[in-house]
């Protein structure tokens, strides 16, 4: 059974809980933050689990994912789990976005999956296997408005999962991704970023985004806890059988397989209809 397990954001959310989990299942748990992981640690002693090492690691800083991987390989000989978890929303139109958002939202989401994968594989190779775990979500299969960067983002982890997969399945390592549905983390209260021309009361786009986005916040705010996730990362680990990509959560259950059995036309047209989105032009009879 694999042991040492990295994880990034481990300070919050998906990646707290898979944290705690795993710990309470006998892993040792490489738990990586930018800040101290006071809630993580204080929950951590609460349950009298010694397992959880807090290392300093931001996914955008290539030297402190160089630093935390080397600190691992030093305490614990082997990373045999890599959770990439880090990860949060911007809330933009695309007419909106700024450069500095939009490089952000890829440099955490995209960008720094790839740099902790990279550091991380030459260990797993060397030890003949591994797994990488993905965090991707429903909205690496679909589309929102207002979304469109994040959604770029996890479609990215997707794809980057599925060639990953051929390049090093070869050397005994699994690649996954977890498809997840909308949880109670700080995704929204402390993550999300909002550009100020699409929240603005003079946005073109004001309509929508006081429809959407509180139908949004309120399924993170009030979602279910982000247990499920946590037991998923676990059984992907410990089963070698498992599927490519995992569904997690209501909204993954039923908008993935969906999108799998209904032609792009008629998905959209149920993704409009289930989030009472305004339809294009066209569609209403009045394009040109
Ligand atoms: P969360 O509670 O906000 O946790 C996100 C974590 O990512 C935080 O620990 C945060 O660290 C960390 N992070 C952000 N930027 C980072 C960076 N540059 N370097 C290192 N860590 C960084 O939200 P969550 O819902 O658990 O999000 C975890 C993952 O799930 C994300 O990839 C997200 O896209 C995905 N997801 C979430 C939902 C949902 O409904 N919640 C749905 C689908 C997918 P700090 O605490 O230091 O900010």
């Amino acid at each position: 059974m694999p042991t040492n397990v990295l994880i990034t954001g481990a300070g919050s959310g998906m990646g707290q809980a898979t944290a705690l989990l795993l710990a309470g299942s006998g892993y040792r748990v490489f738990a990586g933050m930018r800040g101290s992981g006071e809630a993580l640690m204080t929950e951590a002693r609460g349950r009298g689990l010694d397992n959880i090492v807090p290392v300093r690691l931001d996914v955008q800083d290539t030297d402190s994912i160089r630093a935390a991987v080397a600190r691992m390989m030093a305490e614990a000989g082997s990373i045999d789990v890599l959770v990439n978890n880090a990860g949060f929303g911007l809330l933009a139109t695309v007419e909106d976005g700024t450069d500095d958002e939009i490089f952000r939202q890829f440099d955490v989401n995209v960008l720094g999956l790839i740099r902790m994968t990279r550091e991380v594989l030459p260990h797993m190779r060397e030890a003949g296997g591994g797994v990488i775990i993905n965090i991707s979500s429903f909205l690496g299969r679909m589309g929102l408005p207002l979304l469109a960067h994040y959604n770029a983002s996890k479609y990215a982890v997707e794809g980057i999962t599925d060639s990953l997969r051929l390049e090093v399945g070869p050397f005994g390592i699994r690649v996954h991704s977890i498809l997840a549905g909308l949880f109670g983390t700080n995704f929204v209260r402390r993550g999300l970023v909002a550009n100020p021309e699409t929240t603005s009361d003079f946005s073109p786009y004001r309509a929508l985004v006081a429809h959407l986005v509180p139908i949004v916040a309120k399924a993170i705010n009030e979602g279910p806890s982000p247990e499920p996730i946590a037991r998923a990362v676990k059984d992907i680990i410990e089963n070698e059988d498992s599927d490519i990509a995992v569904m997690v959560g209501q909204e993954a259950e039923q908008f993935v397989p969906l999108r799998r059995s209904l032609d792009d036309k008629a998905f959209e047209a149920r993704i409009i209809e289930t989030f009472g989105l305004p339809p294009a032009r066209a569609e209403r009879g009045e394009g040109g």
